[in-house]
């Protein structure tokens, strides 16, 4: 989907509108498992308010706190989900970044030994 800034289907995760496997949740954000797993782990931090951030090229100077606590919870939840070993933090951005989801999120995957660099 394009970049529209209309609602996506993260909206209604974060409404629990639609089951989701929340593995951490707090004022700021919420982490799940991506439905689609890339690797023997893979979950989504995900800001529960847009705020203009459809993807991380949209961050303005307001937006840096917030980016702070997402990237601050994607490796808490790491630590949760016992990725001692290692982990990847991905953020696709727009189409070349072959983004899909236009609500800012964080790809953790791990689990496994991954290999570098991606396609
Ligand atoms: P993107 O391609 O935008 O970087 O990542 C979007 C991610 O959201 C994909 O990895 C996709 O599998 C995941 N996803 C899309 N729809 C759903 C859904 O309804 N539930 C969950 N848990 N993940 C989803």
């Amino acid at each position: 989907m394009a970049n529209s800034g209309e609602p996506t289907i993260f909206d209604k995760i974060i409404a629990k509108e639609i089951p989701s496997d929340v593995i951490y949740e707090d004022n700021l954000c919420l982490a799940f498992r991506d439905i689609a797993p890339q690797a023997k782990t893979h979950f989504l931090v995900i800001p529960k308010i847009r705020s203009g951030l459809t993807q991380l090229s949209k961050a303005e100077e307001g937006h840096k706190e917030l980016l702070g606590h997402l990237l601050y919870t994607a490796q808490k939840v790491a630590k949760q989900e016992k990725l001692d070993k290692g982990f990847r933090v991905v953020i696709n951005d727009g189409v070349e970044g072959c983004q899909s989801v236009y609500h800012l999120h964080i790809h953790v995957v791990g689990g496994q030994q991954l290999s570098w660099p991606p396609g």
